[in-house]
This record gives structure tokens, sequence and C-alpha cells, in this order.
């Protein structure tokens, strides 16, 4: 596992960090981007490791081989540890050794909307990285995930959605440029020109739902953000209704996930950042 992990030490001591990418092997904006970024990089000071963290499944392009690695950062190793369950035990001493983690994924929609997962710990150092919409909360209603772990920890975790993993490419400058922006907050990359921070649209994650049946359909073709009518059922799994609650829209809608895996998040507005 240790050459997916490329480790950058200054000699000036300072923050220790992660970037990892990959924890979906098929979200490959990210993977290319760090690919690109260690090329040709010193810190400043600190300590920074480059993670591709699930080698196998990147290798294949595929999200995962056993298990969702993102929902398998929870403190005990399971008893019959799958493939993702060993990699995040070794992934968790890197973030053990780390103050703040930037994570990149890519989202599986068409929309043209980057944007982070993060708790309340981590929106300074969000506020730099470009996108407008920011997720919290995460961390009541699911565990398993690397920022909820940091957070756990009292640590800054941030997952950016880098875009969608239909156009890798188009996505990767933004990737690169949220890495540094992510170094420079911590003093250990030097960023070019600042832009004022764009106002950012909040939303609090407030239910996750899994797929119970094989007969899980939504009302319509959902898309990331997409604003639920609130009273209507939106989704039904089985006999199970799911019914809008008002101010609500629906995060990584998966129509076609397996039974026991995630449907769609649930997330509330909570207003604009000052
Ligand atoms: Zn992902």
């Amino acid at each position: 596992m240790q050459n997916n992990i490329h480790t950058f030490r200054s000699d000036i001591p300072g923050p220790s960090v992660a970037v990892f990418c990959g924890v979906h092997g098929n979200e490959k904006a990210g993977i290319i981007a760090v690919r690109k970024y260690i090329e040709d990089f010193m810190p400043k000071r600190g300590t920074v490791h480059f993670v591709f963290a699930n080698p196998k499944a990147i290798e294949l392009g595929v999200r995962f081989i056993e298990k969702n690695l993102n929902r398998c950062f929870t403190p005990q190793l399971a008893p019959k540890a799958s493939y993702e369950e060993q990699l995040a035990e070794g992934l968790k001493l890197i973030l053990d050794d780390c103050d703040a983690l930037l994570d990149l994924h890519g989202y599986n929609g068409e929309e043209d909307r980057p944007f982070a997962i993060c708790e309340s710990n981590s929106l300074d150092v969000v506020k730099e990285l470009g996108t407008g919409t920011i997720i919290t909360n995460l961390s009541e209603v699911s565990t398993g995930s690397t920022d909820v772990y940091m957070y756990q920890n009292g640590k800054i975790g941030i997952c950016l959605e880098c875009g969608s993993n239909h156009l890798p490419e188009k996505y990767v400058p933004f990737a690169m440029e949220a890495i540094t922006s992510f170094l420079a907050y911590f003093g250990i990359a030097e960023k070019a020109t600042t832009s004022p921070p764009l106002p950012q649209l909040r939303l609090k994650a407030i239910m996750v739902a899994k797929k119970e049946t094989n007969n899980f359909h939504f009302d319509k073709k959902y898309m990331n953000f997409d604003k639920l009518d609130p009273g209507t059922v939106f989704a039904k799994d089985g006999r199970k209704e799911y019914i809008a609650p008002a101010n609500s829209c629906i995060i990584f809608p998966r129509p076609e996930q397996i039974i026991g895996h995630e449907a769609f998040i649930l997330a509330e507005e909570s207003g604009l950042s000052p």
C-alpha cells in the first residue's frame, strides 16, 4: 500500500495534513488532479500526505471492491474485515497523524455544481475552496466517512465533491485549485491570487435513507439539490413512502442502489453564509 501514499515533509515545522483521492475508485477528477499535483510539489512547511486511498478500485475504475470505503472509518475493525475495512485501518493511522483532511470525490449526476461536505469546525477552511454549496451535519445522521472520522477526533475534515464523474477532465483544474487553497490555508502552499470567497448556500443533512427493497423508485428523476415539494411522496421503497418535509432537497439520489446501501440523503436549507 505504501506506494499509494506520497508523503512530503518540509524542514520547517508546521501542520500535518492529508489530501485523499480515489476513496471511490471511479471518481477520477481528484485522482488525476493529485497525480498532476505531486509531480511538482514542495511544501513550504509541515507535512502533506497525498493518498490514493483505494488502489484496487482505482485500478479497476470502480466505486469499491467489497464495501464502500467511505463508510469504513469507524472506531473498530469489523471481525471479518473486507478489503476496504482493512484499507481503512491503515488509512486511519495517517489521519490520526494529521490535523486536517481534504478528501476529493465526484458525484454521479451530470450537473455542474461542485460542493463540499463538512462539519461546523471546518467552515473557515471550506470557504476558501471555491464551492457555492456546503452540506453540514452529516455526522448526526451517518458515520464511517473520512470527514466524519476527522470531526469525531476534533479535527478538520472536508469531503469535496469535485464535479460530475461523467466529465472528470473538466473538473481537474477545480480539484487542483482546491488542493492549493486547502494547503495555502495551512501555510503549506502559496496561492497566487486570492479571489473573495463566494457566498455559500448552507444545507443541513437531516436523513440518510437506505434502500430496503428492490421496489424502490423516485417520483421523477432527481439531481443533487433538487428541491422537494413539501408534503409530496417523492420516493417509495416497497410499502414505505418518503414524504418531503418543508424546505428540503435531495442529495446523492441513487435509485439503482443495492439493498442496504444509501438511496439518498435529505437536507434542509439553512441559509446563506455571511
Ligand atoms: Zn465519492
